[in-house]
């Protein structure tokens, strides 16, 4: 079947070349030129994929990506300028799945996006039918209902999030390098910045450690990471 991408990019010399070289690769593609309606194309459903410019007329890209993830697991690709290093952050934080830097070679690109729908169908498949429950002291990851509870409260998790602490729990006490994060969470094809795991370390950090009232997620100098079933200075 024919995969759809929405394109949302009010720069329409952009919009239209990326369109040209979507259909070129045999998607199908929609455009549309500020937030508001890129969301309400969005969610209206039948797309594999979105490309999703920053700076925006109307809503920004980062707002619509906010409100999209209240009901939508949508892969979204998102475009920052070059200056815009916290708006990447935030939008990685909000469950972007990619980002590219203004401007990008378009070969860089079309891998990206291949390789976001195929974690997506990967995602897909894998959470189907698996029961999973990780515990590791009172945090109880269950894969199944994609929930992480603290003493039973509930913490919420981005999907890239999750899958980290995922990797981190059912690896509990053995310390993990970033390349093997790397490769099992992002996969061996990942081409993105390599500093992508330390980014996302911090962010769980801010989450975990804060429901948790102590350090858990720990950094072994040199080495990498790991999450301890007690808890040791
Ligand atoms: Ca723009």
């Amino acid at each position: 079947m024919t995969k759809r991408i929405l394109i949302v990019e009010d720069e329409d010399k952009i919009a239209r070349f990326l369109e040209l070289e979507l259909v070129h690769e045999g998607y199908e593609v929609v455009k549309k030129y500020d937030g508001r309606s890129g969301l309400e194309a969005a969610l209206s459903g039948g797309f594999s994929l979105m490309i999703l410019d920053i700076m925006l007329p109307g809503i920004n890209g980062l707002e619509v990506l906010r409100r999209l993830r209240k009901t939508s697991e949508l892969p979204v690709i998102m475009l920052t300028a070059r200056d815009q290093v916290m708006d990447k952050v935030n939008g990685l934080d909000m469950g972007a799945d990619d980002y590219m830097t203004k401007p990008f070679a378009v070969e860089e690109l079309l891998a990206r996006i291949r390789l976001v729908l195929r974690k997506h169908a990967q995602g897909t498949e894998s959470s189907v039918g698996s029961g999973h429950i990780h515990q590791v002291r009172n945090l109880v990851m269950d894969e199944a209902a994609h929930t992480v509870r603290y003493q039973g409260k509930e913490i919420q998790l981005t999907n890239k999030e999750f899958q980290l602490l995922r990797e981190l729990m059912i690896n509990c006490n053995v310390v993990l390098s970033r390349e093997t994060i790397l490769n099992n969470v992002w996969g061996y094809d990942y081409v993105g910045e390599t500093n992508v795991v330390d980014v996302y370390v911090r962010f769980l950090r801010q989450k975990i450690d804060d429901a948790v009232g102590e350090k858990f997620i720990l950094t072994v100098r040199g080495v990498g990471y790991v999450i301890k079933d007690e808890y040791h200075e």
